[in-house]
C-alpha cells in the first residue's frame, strides 16, 4: 500500500489538459489560491480558538479547522499531479477529507441551537438601552426614596404642633452647643420659656385653642431670635431656647423682649397670654443638666414672683 502511495509513476494529470497552456494556467492557479487560503484560514481558526477559551463550541473550530487544511492538502496534491501521478495520496487525502467533512458537518447540526441562541448584537444593543433606561429610573427612584428619608429624618426631629424642634433634638443639639463654646471660650446662654397659667386656658377655652395659643407662642419667640438661636419644644407648654454666643445681658435682653411680644401676641386669638422666662448662662465646665437645672430655677424664681417676668 504504500509503495502503491508513493507511486508517482502513473499518468500525469497534465496529458488529460493536452499540456495546454490555457487550461494548465486555470487548474495551477485555481488550486494555489484554494491552497493559500484554505492554509490560512485554520491558522485564523487556531488563533480565534486560543483567544476565546470562554467559547463552548471550541471543539467544533478545531475540526472544522481540520476540515479546511485536508482540502487545503487535496488541492495541493492536484498541482503535483499535474506533472505526476500520486493519485493514490490524492485519493488518499479526499477519503480523509470526506470522513473529516462529515463529522464536521454532524457536529454542525448538533450546535446548531447553540449557536442560534447566542444573541445578535442587535439584540444585544437593544437590551443594553433597556438596561440603560432602567438604571435611569433606579437612580430616580433612589433620589426620591433619599429625598423622603431626609423628609421623614426631619420629621422624626420636629414638634407636629410647634414646628419647632422637639426635646430629643433641643437636647442633643444643647449638648453639641455646650462642648463647641467649651472648646472656643464662647458665651452661651439659654432660656427656659413656660408660658403661665396655661391650664386655665385650656379649661376656659379647650384644648383645641390651648394648641393654636402654643403653636402661636412658638412662632413668636421663633420670630423674636436670631437665625443662629435655636428653638426646641421642651415639654407641654414649655420652650428651650439655646442663644450661642449670647453673654447674659444679652439674653435678657432677648429674653424680655420674648416676654413683651408672646404677651401681645393673641390678637388674633383675644385670650391674654404671658409666660415667665429662666436665663442661664453657661459657667466653666457645666454640662447641660447642670445648665437646664439653673435656668429652670430662675424660671420657678419668676413664677413665684408673680409670673409674667424674666429672672
Ligand atoms: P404655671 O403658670 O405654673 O406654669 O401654670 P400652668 O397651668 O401653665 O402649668 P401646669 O403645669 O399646671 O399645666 C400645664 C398645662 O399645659 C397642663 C397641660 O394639659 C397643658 N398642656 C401640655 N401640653 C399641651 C398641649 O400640647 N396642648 C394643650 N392644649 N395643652 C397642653
Ligand atoms: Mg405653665
Ligand atoms: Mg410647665
Amino acid at each position: 500500500m504504500l509503495n502503491r502511495l508513493f507511486d508517482g509513476s502513473l499518468m500525469p494529470h497534465g496529458h488529460c489538459l493536452l499540456w495546454r497552456e490555457d487550461l494548465l494556467f486555470l487548474h495551477l492557479s485555481g488550486d494555489a489560491l484554494t491552497f493559500i487560503s484554505y492554509a490560512s484560514i485554520p491558522v485564523a481558526l487556531i488563533y480565534m480558538v486560543r483567544k476565546r477559551q470562554d467559547l463552548h463550541i471550541n471543539g467544533f473550530f478545531i475540526l472544522f479547522a481540520t476540515f479546511i487544511a485536508f482540502c487545503g492538502i487535496s488541492h495541493a496534491i492536484g498541482i503535483l499531479n499535474i506533472w505526476y501521478g500520486y493519485y493514490f495520496i490524492e485519493g488518499l487525502a479526499k477519503f480523509l477529507t470526506g470522513i473529516v467533512s462529515i463529522l464536521t458537518a454532524i457536529m454542525f447540526w448538533r450546535l446548531m441551537p447553540t449557536i442560534m441562541a447566542i444573541p445578535s448584537s442587535k439584540l444585544l444593543a437593544q437590551r443594553n438601552e433597556e438596561l440603560l433606561i432602567m438604571q435611569r429610573q433606579l437612580r430616580e427612584a433612589n433620589k426620591e426614596l433619599e429625598l423622603h428619608s431626609s423628609k421623614l429624618r426631619g420629621q422624626a426631629n420636629i414638634d407636629s404642633l410647634t414646628g419647632v424642634n422637639n426635646r430629643r433634638l433641643i437636647l442633643k443639639l444643647l449638648t453639641q452647643d455646650i462642648e463647641r463654646s467649651a472648646r472656643h471660650q464662647r458665651d452661651l446662654s439659654i432660656l427656659m420659656i413656660d408660658l403661665d397659667h396655661f391650664k386655665i386656658i385650656n379649661d376656659k377655652y379647650g384644648h383645641q385653642m390651648g394648641d393654636r395659643v402654643l403653636s402661636i407662642a412658638a412662632r413668636t419667640i421663633v420670630q423674636a431670635c436670631r437665625e443662629s438661636d435655636l428653638v426646641g419644644r421642651y415639654g407641654g407648654e414649655e420652650f428651650l431656647v439655646i442663644l450661642p454666643e449670647t453673654n447674659k445681658a444679652a439674653a435678657f435682653e432677648l429674653a424680655e423682649r420674648i416676654r413683651k411680644q408672646v404677651e401681645q401676641q393673641p390678637r388674633e386669638i383675644d385670650i391674654l397670654v404671658s409666660c415667665s422666662i429662666g436665663v442661664g448662662y453657661l459657667h466653666k465646665d457645666q454640662d447641660s443638666t447642670a445648665l437646664i437645672k439653673e435656668a429652670d430655677d430662675a424660671l420657678l424664681q419668676a413664677k413665684e414672683m408673680g409670673r409674667n417676668r424674666v429672672v
